[in-house]
């Protein structure tokens, strides 16, 4: 059984205009805005305006327009802030938590973009 989608969720909320946020980027399929509790000087979150819950459901659903959108969205993003890796440094790092060992909070499917400082390491 998938994760059900729940459109009373806060970022469908978001999507249609009931709570404000601030974007980063936005496209025909794509929304970016910063996190509410940042964990970084800049975290992003990288939503698909599709109705989504999960990494997986995103993945194996949406449309090949949608998933192309969106993947090249998290890369404008990481230019947006200035986060591209270079030979002077910077970098970021992208999660997507999806389900409950992962603690998924919202459930509409979303990617963290996460730079702005040192991330250490959190696989080992
Ligand atoms: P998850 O644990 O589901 O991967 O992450 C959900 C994220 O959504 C959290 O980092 C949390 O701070 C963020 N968040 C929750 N509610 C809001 C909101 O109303 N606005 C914004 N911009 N972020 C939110």
């Amino acid at each position: 059984m998938p994760f059900a989608y729940d459109d009373q969720n806060i970022f469908a909320k978001i999507l249609r205009g009931e709570i404000p946020n601030d974007t980063v980027l936005e496209t025909q399929h794509t929304l970016a805005f910063r996190d509410i509790h940042p964990q970084a000087p800049d975290h992003v979150l990288v939503i698909p305006k599709g109705p989504y819950a999960t990494y997986d459901h995103f993945a194996l659903a949406a449309s090949d327009e949608e998933i192309v959108d969106f993947t090249r969205t998290l890369g404008e993003v990481a230019r947006a802030v200035g986060a591209q890796p270079s030979e002077a440094g910077g970098g970021f790092r992208l999660i997507s938590n999806a389900g409950e060992d992962a603690v998924q909070e919202v459930p509409h499917m979303h990617v963290h973009l996460v730079a702005g400082r040192p991330l250490g390491r959190i696989l080992q």
